[in-house]
C-alpha cells in the first residue's frame, strides 16, 4: 500500500471529505499553513426531504439552530417572570410563539452562516466542491459533479463525515417520524409531540417545545442522559416534569402508523404495558451513526468497526492507513462534539503542515445540555469517579441553591433547584474529578473550568480564589458541605 513517503506526486496536499465542524477547522488550518487542500461536502437529504448547505451538523441542524429555539423558549420564561419585577402590561397567557416566525428567522441565521463558511474556505485558498466523496483507493478520491464521474489524488486524507440521526427498527419510523435533521426548519406547527430518546437531543428538544407551549412527552427507554452524573439527570428530568413536559418511562415504541387526518398513531410497550397515542409530530432522537458506509472503505483499507460504524485511530488521529486520518463524530471514542470536532481538526492541520508533534486529548471537555434548567459539567460524574478511584477515595462537595435570577419571581419561585456538585478523589489532596452546574447559564458557567481540571486543580484551591458575586458561578468556590455527612447542602443566605 502507499504511503505519504511515496516519491508520487498527488493533485492536493489535504483532501477533506466533510465539511462539517471538524472538516472546515482542519481545511482553514491547513490553508494557512500554505497546503493546497480540496473539501468535499455533500448533505444526503433525510428521508423527510430536508437538505442543507455547507457548515455541517452544527451550523445547519445541531447546536445553532438549537439553541436559538432555547433561547426563544426562556425568553417565553422572562415573559412570565416580568410582572414579579415590577413590568405591567406584560401578560404571559395572551403571549404565543409565532412557530413560523421562529422558523424562518432561525433558518436566516443558518443560512448567513453557512454562506460564510463558503467565503472562509475561499479566504483560506481551499477549493470546496459539493459532492459525495468516496474512496478510488487509498490517495484517489472518487466523486460526481454535474452528472460526470471524476476522480481527484491527495497526499493525505482526512476523514470528517460526521453522522446522521439513527432510525429505530420500528415500523412506519422513517416514514412518518422526523428526526433533529428536519425539526429546526418543520414548516408547520409541531402541535403534540413525542421525543423518542432520553439523552441530549431527545431532553433538549423536549425541553424548549414544552417551554414554547406545545404538549410535549419524552418517551424514556432506560435513563435520562445516559453517561452523565445519574443524580442531576433526575433532577434535569424533575425540573422538566415541574414545568409541564411528560415523561413515559421505561416504554419503548414498536410501531409508528398514520391516520388520514395526519396524526400518528404510536403503538408502545414496556413499563405503562401496551399503550397506544396520538400525536402530530414524532421526533426520533435514538442517537446518531456515522455516514461511513458511503464511503468505500474497503477500497483504501481502513478499518471501521462494525458496531458503531465509527473508525478507530491512534493520538495522532490516524486510521489504520498511515495517511488517512479521521476526526469528529465519526471517530471512535471521540465525544460528539463541535469543540472536541474543531480542535482535533486544526491540531491534525499543524501535525500534517505545521510541523508540530502535538496530540488532541479528550480528557477534561467541558459541556452542557440545554434543557429549561440548564446542566453543564467536566470530569467524571459521581459514579464514574467511584468506579475509577473506589467508592472510599472519592469525597463529594455539594449544594443546592436558588438561582438570584428566579428569586424573586412568582412563576419560578422554587427553591433549591440551581445545584452544584464537586467530586475530588480524596487520595490525591482532593483533587477534582468532576465539577457539575445545574442552573442558569449553564455553558457559560462551566466552560472556563478546562484549564483549571487539566491542571490538577483541588477542592482547596476553589476555596482560595475571589469568585463574583453575586452570581451562580460563586457556588462552584462556595460549595463546601459534604454529601453524606448529614448537614443540609441548601444554601442559606446571601
Ligand atoms: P458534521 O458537522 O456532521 O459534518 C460532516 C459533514 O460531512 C456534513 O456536512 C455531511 O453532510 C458531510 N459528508 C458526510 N459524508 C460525506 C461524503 N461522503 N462526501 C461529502 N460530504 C460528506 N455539539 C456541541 O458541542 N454543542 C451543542 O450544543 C450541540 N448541539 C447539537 C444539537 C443537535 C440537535 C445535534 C444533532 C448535534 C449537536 N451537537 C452539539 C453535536 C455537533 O453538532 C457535532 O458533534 C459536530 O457537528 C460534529 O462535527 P463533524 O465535523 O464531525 O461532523
Ligand atoms: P445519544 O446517543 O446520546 O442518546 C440516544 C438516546 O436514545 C438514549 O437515551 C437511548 O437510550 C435512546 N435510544 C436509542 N435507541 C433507542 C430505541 N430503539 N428506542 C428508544 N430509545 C432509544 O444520542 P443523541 O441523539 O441524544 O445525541 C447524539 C450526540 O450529539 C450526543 O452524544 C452529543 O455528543 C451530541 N449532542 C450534543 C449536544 C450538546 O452539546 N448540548 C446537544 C445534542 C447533541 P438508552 O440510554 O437506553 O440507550
Amino acid at each position: 500500500m502507499a504511503t505519504p513517503s511515496d516519491s508520487g506526486t498527488y493533485e492536493y496536499d489535504l483532501i477533506v471529505i466533510g465539511g462539517g465542524s471538524g472538516g472546515v477547522a482542519c481545511a482553514k488550518a491547513a490553508g494557512d499553513a500554505g497546503a493546497k487542500v480540496l473539501c468535499f461536502d455533500y448533505v444526503t437529504p433525510s428521508p423527510r426531504g430536508t437538505s442543507w448547505g455547507l457548515g455541517g451538523t452544527c451550523v445547519n441542524v445541531g447546536c445553532i439552530p438549537k439553541k436559538l429555539m432555547h433561547r426563544a423558549a426562556a425568553i417565553g420564561g422572562d415573559i412570565a417572570d416580568a410582572p414579579s419585577f415590577g413590568w405591567e402590561g406584560v401578560d404571559r397567557k395572551a403571549a404565543k410563539i409565532n412557530w413560523s416566525e421562529l422558523v424562518q428567522r432561525v433558518q436566516n441565521h443558518v443560512r448567513k452562516l453557512s454562506f460564510g463558511y463558503r467565503g472562509e474556505l475561499r479566504s483560506k485558498g481551499v477549493t470546496y466542491i459539493p459532492a459525495i466523496a468516496s474512496f478510488k483507493d487509498p490517495h484517489t478520491i472518487a466523486y460526481k459533479q454535474r452528472g460526470e464521474d471524476k476522480t481527484v489524488t491527495g497526499k493525505y486524507i482526512v476523514i470528517a463525515c460526521g453522522g446522521r440521526p439513527t432510525y429505530p427498527d420500528v415500523p412506519g419510523a422513517k416514514e412518518y417520524c422526523i428526526t433533529s435533521d428536519d425539526l429546526f426548519s418543520l414548516s408547520t406547527e409541531p402541535g403534540k409531540v413525542l421525543c423518542v430518546g432520553a439523552s441530549y437531543v431527545s431532553l433538549e428538544c423536549a425541553g424548549f417545545l414544552t417551554e414554547l407551549g406545545f404538549d410535549t412527552t419524552v418517551m424514556v427507554r432506560s435513563i435520562l442522559l445516559r453517561g452523565f452524573d445519574q443524580e442531576i439527570a433526575e433532577k434535569v428530568g424533575a425540573y422538566m416534569e415541574e414545568h409541564g413536559t411528560k415523561f413515559q418511562k421505561e416504554q419503548t415504541p414498536v410501531a409508528f402508523a398514520k391516520k388520514e387526518d395526519g396524526k400518528i398513531i404510536v403503538k408502545s410497550t414496556g413499563k405503562l404495558g401496551d399503550k397506544e397515542e396520538e400525536f402530530d409530530t414524532v421526533l426520533l432522537a435514538t442517537g446518531r451513526t456515522p455516514v461511513t458506509e458511503a464511503l468505500n472503505l474497503e477500497a483504501a483499507g481502513v478499518k471501521m468497526d462494525a458496531r458503531t460504524k465509527k473508525i478507530p485511530v491512534d493520538k495522532t488521529a490516524a486510521t489504520n492507513v498511515p495517511f488517512i486520518y479521521c476526526i469528529g463524530d465519526a471517530q471512535l471514542g471521540a465525544p460528539e462534539l463541535t469543540p472536541t470536532a474543531i480542535l482535533s481538526g486544526k491540531i491534525l492541520a499543524k501535525r500534517l503542515f505545521g510541523g508540530s508533534l502535538e496530540e488532541m486529548v479528550y480528557t477534561d471537555v467541558p459541556t452542557a445540555v440545554f434543557t429549561p434548567l440548564e446542566y453543564g459539567s467536566i470530569g467524571l460524574p459521581e459514579e464514574k469517579a467511584k468506579d475509577v478511584v473506589g467508592e472510599s477515595n472519592v469525597v463529594v462537595y455539594h449544594g443546592s441553591f436558588t438561582p438570584l435570577e428566579w428569586a424573586i419571581s412568582d412563576e419560578r419561585s422554587h427553591e433549591g433547584e440551581g445545584y452544584v456538585k464537586v467530586v475530588c478523589d480524596k487520595t490525591r489532596e482532593e483533587t477534582v474529578m468532576g465539577l457539575h452546574y445545574l442552573g442558569p447559564n449553564a455553558a457559560e458557567v462551566i466552560n472556563g473550568w478546562a484549564p483549571s481540571l487539566r491542571l490538577g486543580v483541588r477542592k482547596r484551591d476553589l476555596e482560595r480564589v475571589v469568585g463574583i458575586h453575586p452570581c451562580c458561578a460563586e457556588e462552584i468556590n462556595n460549595v463546601s458541605v459534604i454529601k453524606g455527612s448529614g448537614v443540609s447542602e441548601a444554601k442559606g443566605g446571601c
